[in-house]
């Protein structure tokens, strides 16, 4: 080779010892001398590698535009060029190499060797790659996100932490035009057509924009939008915070949709139900009258006075369940009226408990009440007649052979607190908060087919709540439950 015996020897050490692979190729394309780094990223010895020229190791499909350099930089065309190219392995995968070659001349400027060094890019190739597919995956998501955020029929909101509208879907544009019409301005709390459902125009504080900018989270917020009360659309609204990695506060996002016609569905079922259960009470307390007199009667055969009986039965049976699919109804309209007087709470609970005792000892339940002999509140007596009848009743009908019931009553400060305490079956955990939603049944109540309508409880927390009261709930599974009300003593 033409170099300098010293220049030849660092060429020798710079070859053998560089990270990066190196090569003397021949005008031929035979590689001439090959360094370690080169051996190691193609998988062959020395000796292998510098038989072979560089249009056997590089990969068909890049060999053409290796030769193309390489005929250029021949014909004097170009000094030097540099590829991303791949070679192939010894067993027989790619290796991407970062390829820089140099066309070294003699003195006279005829062309000698080439020198070629090939850095091993293949790691750096995946990782291009897998970055590529990544972003391509993302816009891909992004595109598909944003196809959902304009097409759902849900209006979507996203609010920054100063309660600026930072991002809507095509659903939010087209429901701002009705509490809006002269437009928006962006930013949460602004005031427009929008209504609470008892009717009253919204504060900025109520609105659904303005409560998630200030961090409240909330779901089935319901209100009423538009301008003429004959016309307006009800939504119902949730908010959920929106966070970053480190759990800093970027803002909030609001989803809402429109439920008129579940409203209005509603509104037609509760009218329904109570009309018909209004119409219903009439007959049945005639027959119910009929039947009284009819019992009284002295001259009537043994078996028909049986008979009468049952029919008395399930008359007043089928009147308590009117009575209570109405009461339901009427709570739910928020027409639950009261007829408040001082009344004897002891003697209304010691009646209660005397009208279950007959079940409870057919169960072989204790019941027992532990009240002051006399403690008198401002209440509606048959409202509270009725919570008392139904927790009792409950506590007794969930309870099995053993078990004991409590009724106490005590005055704490200005209220009432009525316990109705049972050590029976208990209500799971998952079923707690439903217990007091109309028509809700237990899982395993029904399994074990206790009888009910699933009315009792809603129409005792509506008689409550119309007192100013609060009802609450503790069980235990298996050990019994607690249910206590806590009505101001008028
Ligand atoms: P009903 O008793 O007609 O089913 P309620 O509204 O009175 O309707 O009660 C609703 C549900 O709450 C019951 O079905 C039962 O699962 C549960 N529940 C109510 N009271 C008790 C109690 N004392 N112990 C256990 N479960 C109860």
């Amino acid at each position: 080779m033409e170099v300098a015996s010293d220049g030849g020897e660092l060429w020798r050490l710079t070859l053998q010892y560089s990270p990066v692979g190196m090569t003397l190729v021949g005008l031929d394309g035979r590689l001439l001398m090959v360094n370690h780094a080169l051996c190691e990223m193609l998988g062959y010895d020395a000796e292998e590698l510098s038989q072979r020229g560089f249009q056997e190791i590089t990969h068909p499909e890049d060999l053409d535009t290796d030769l193309e350099h390489f005929e250029l930089a021949l014909n004097g065309v170009i000094d030097s060029y540099r590829l991303r190219k791949r070679y192939l392995h010894s067993d027989g995968h790619p290796v991407w190499g970062d390829l820089s070659v140099a066309l070294v001349r003699d003195a006279g400027g005829e062309p000698l060797h080439f020198v070629s060094q090939i850095l091993d890019v293949s790691e750096q190739h995946e990782y291009e790659q897998r970055l590529r597919e990544t972003n391509e995956e993302l816009q891909h998501e992004r595109q598909a996100l944003s196809a959902i955020f304009d097409t759902v029929n849900v209006g979507l909101l996203l609010i920054d932490q100063d309660g600026r509208y930072e991002r809507m879907n095509r659903r939010h544009q087209e429901t701002m035009q009705l509490p809006f019409p002269e437009g928006h301005a962006g930013e949460a709390g602004q005031l427009g057509h929008v209504y609470l459902p008892d009717g009253r125009l919204m504060t900025s504080e109520d609105m659904p924009s303005y409560r998630a900018a200030r961090g409240e989270e909330f779901d089935d917020y319901t209100y009423w939008v538009g301008d003429d009360p004959g016309d307006r659309a009800a939504f119902s609204a949730s908010a959920r915070q929106v966070r970053g990695p480190a759990g800093e506060h970027l803002g909030a996002a609001l989803a809402y949709q429109e439920i008129t016609d579940l409203m209005r569905a509603m509104r037609v079922k509760d009218q329904f139900v109570s009309s018909v259960s209004h119409e219903l009470r009439t007959p049945l307390t005639t027959v119910l009258g009929y039947l009284e007199l009819l019992s009284d009667r002295t001259d009537l055969p043994v078996d028909a006075a049986g008979q009468i009986e049952i029919a008395q039965r399930n008359t007043q049976r089928l009147l308590a369940l009117v009575s209570d699919v109405l009461d339901v109804a009427r709570a739910g309209a928020g027409h639950l009226v009261l007829t408040r007087t001082a009344t004897d709470l002891t003697a209304l609970v010691r009646e209660a408990v005397e009208t279950s005792a007959p079940m409870a000892r057919q169960s072989g339940v204790s019941l027992r009440a532990d009240a002051p002999d006399r403690l008198v509140a401002v209440v509606d007596g048959s409202r509270m007649r009725q919570v008392v009848d139904n927790l009792v009743s409950n506590a007794v009908k969930y309870s099995e052979r053993g078990d004991a019931v409590t009724v106490s009553l005590r005055r704490v400060d200005g209220a009432i607190e009525l316990d109705v305490a049972d050590t029976g079956i208990g209500i799971p955990p998952d079923e707690v908060d439903l217990v007091c939603d109309p028509f809700f049944r237990g899982g395993k109540v029904v399994e074990r087919q206790i009888s009910g309508t699933g009315l009792g409880l809603n129409i005792v927390k509506s008689i409550v709540a119309a007192h100013g009261g609060t009802l609450s709930v503790e069980s235990e599974l298996g050990r019994g439950s607690t249910f206590r009300v806590v009505v101001p003593a008028g």
